[in-house]
């Protein structure tokens, strides 16, 4: 698998004496999808803002491939072709399915920006190709504004993918969703992976399970636990901590 891994090397983050992030060290291959899970305060969200430069690190390195992204500002790290979902979508509502997404292939990596311009077959070609990959393509003309709390997810998701990253972070993606959502956007990040990395926190055990890849637990901001979800579920410092039986 060509592309770039992620490293994450003795990462600590330390708010006014309070560590967020406390020597946190995480490897994830290119291509694979990890999930990370963990109660609130473990840290996920510090994470993910150390991975994309929103957040220094007080001590420790964060690397993608050959890049130190400690050394680098937020569009620099999304130029590199790392793509955050925040929680809550953003997307267009007075534009089309089709619309958000031309918008966002032609906008600079992490910087979407209302303009509309004329495009290639080529794009075309390519958008439409997202919005399958998305489950979309019978809405693709319908405004966003009348999707569905889950198809305004999806939508945002491929929003991030017509910018062709090479590792996605997604926030908490089923929260609000019907299980029948979720089952799908499990899917479509399992599918979503392979030609990118994808890290997805999110607290909804099943939606884990039903990624069926490697899972991360974090507590008090370092790994608790990784490996399988029955693996983890099982581990005795887990129940304890995250399960609380
Ligand atoms: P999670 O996403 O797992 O719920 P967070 O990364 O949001 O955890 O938070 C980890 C800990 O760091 C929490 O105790 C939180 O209160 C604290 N924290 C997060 N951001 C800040 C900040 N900007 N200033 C002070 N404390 C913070």
């Amino acid at each position: 698998m060509k592309g770039r891994a992620l490293y994450l090397d003795g990462v600590s983050v330390v708010f006014d004496g309070f560590r967020a992030l406390n020597n946190l060290s995480l490897i994830v291959e290119p291509g694979e999808l990890r999930a990370v899970i963990g109660p609130n305060g473990a840290g996920k969200t510090t994470m993910m803002d150390v991975i994309t430069g929103k957040t220094r690190p007080t001590a420790g390195t964060v690397r993608f491939g050959e890049a130190d992204l400690t050394r680098l500002d937020e569009p620099a790290i999304a130029t590199l072709g790392i793509g955050r979902k925040f929680q809550k979508p953003t997307v267009f509502d007075h534009l089309t399915v089709f619309e958000n997404l031309e918008l966002a292939l032609k906008a600079p990596r992490g910087a979407i920006a209302c303009v509309k311009w004329r495009l290639s077959g080529e794009a075309r070609d390519r958008i439409a190709r997202v919005t399958e990959e998305v489950g979309l393509l019978a809405r693709a003309h319908d405004p966003a504004g009348i999707l569905s709390h889950g198809q305004r997810q999806w939508l945002e998701i491929g929003m991030l993918l017509a910018q062709d990253p090479e590792l996605l972070l997604v926030d908490e993606p089923v929260a609000g969703m019907t299980d029948a959502e979720t089952e799908r956007t499990a899917a479509m990040l399992v599918g979503i992976a392979g030609p990118r990395s994808v890290v997805v926190v999110e607290h909804d055990l099943e939606f884990v399970r039903a990624l069926g890849r490697r899972v991360t637990v974090l507590h008090e901001g370092s790994v608790l636990s990784e490996g399988s979800i029955d693996h983890v579920q099982n581990d005795p410092r887990v129940i304890e901590v995250y399960l609380g039986r």
